[in-house]
């Protein structure tokens, strides 16, 4: 076979900067939930809307998860940032609304929550209509992105900059935050890289195109707390990919509780938004290149 691959990394970007957190703070946690709900499952295959238990995974979200999960966050009055698909937050507007009210970030996460692949004919579609569902329904206009599934590609990476986007939170390659590189060579967004180990999706939700048994309580934590403590020594970030349909179940919504509890504990992890936490970068990024 033929293998035409260009002989450098796929991501150009240097190394990233190590830039001290804000108030004396060791490290970063990345609060984001990806509000999903159904169209999580009809991104799948759109012939499951009429699957109405597949469908039922995803409406829990709206129906149970993301009222128990903005509960939790009000008790550890910390701010988070949801990506919200379009189709979510025309589905489902009260519960947007009430993510809203309760002064978090709202970001973007598609319209269909399709796949950005390379090539794909619905990149541009799924960013544009995404923004009008979220600017009509929220009168917002979003400044965070998460890729859909988790992937990305130049095409999508360059409507993001031409769109105003100021960060992406979906690659896997770094433990702090750094300013993208596009092909061309030009800066592009700053990325807020995310891990698998923080994705409850993995742990917590098991289903009949996937069936498994789920992670305990005290595995998650152990797996968790360990990445926490540990990205905590570094200086690093710690960025969560939570979905409502997971850990807005009731064991699951304790394992998050006492997460948040283990990582206030430390009294020196900053807990937000991605906004916050971008914003911060570029702060330090401006004075950093202003002393050079
Ligand atoms: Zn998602």
């Amino acid at each position: 076979m033929n293998m035409d691959i260009p002989l450098f990394p796929a991501n150009r970007a240097p190394l990233s900067p190590i830039y001290p957190w804000p108030n004396g703070q060791k490290a970063a946690l990345f609060l984001a939930v990806d509000v999903d709900a159904e169209s999580a499952w009809t991104a799948k295959d759109p012939k499951n809307y009429e699957r109405l238990v597949t469908m039922s995974f995803g409406g829990y979200e709206a129906r149970i998860g993301v009222a128990k999960m903005l509960e939790l966050f009000r008790d550890y009055e910390v701010k988070a940032t949801f990506f919200i698909p379009g189709w979510t937050v025309d589905a489902h507007p009260a519960m947007c609304e009430a993510i809203q009210k309760d002064g978090h970030e709202i970001a973007h996460h598609g319209y269909h929550h399709l796949m950005p692949d390379p090539g794909a004919p619905h990149i541009l579609e799924e960013i544009d209509r995404g923004l009008d569902s979220l600017k009509k329904r929220l009168g917002v206009v979003p400044v965070g992105y998460r890729a859909p599934v988790g992937e990305s590609c130049e095409e999508l990476r360059v409507l993001l900059k031409e769109r105003g986007f100021q960060y992406s939170s979906s690659w896997r390659d770094d433990v702090r935050p750094y300013r993208q590189v596009l092909a061309d060579g030009t800066p592009g967004v700053v990325e807020l890289p995310a891990t698998m180990t923080f994705d409850d999706w993995m742990y917590g939700l098991t289903h009949r195109y996937s069936p498994r048994p789920l992670f305990p309580r005290e595995h998650v934590l152990s797996i968790w707390n360990d990445e926490m403590e540990e990205t905590r020594d570094w200086g690093g970030l710690i960025t969560t990919v939570l979905h409502p349909q997971v850990s807005g179940r009731p064991m699951r919504l304790k394992i998050l509780r006492e997460f948040l509890q283990a990582t206030r504990e430390y009294g020196d992890v900053w807990i937000t938004t991605g906004q916050e936490i971008a914003t911060h970068f570029e702060k330090c990024e401006a004075e950093d290149s202003s002393r050079a």
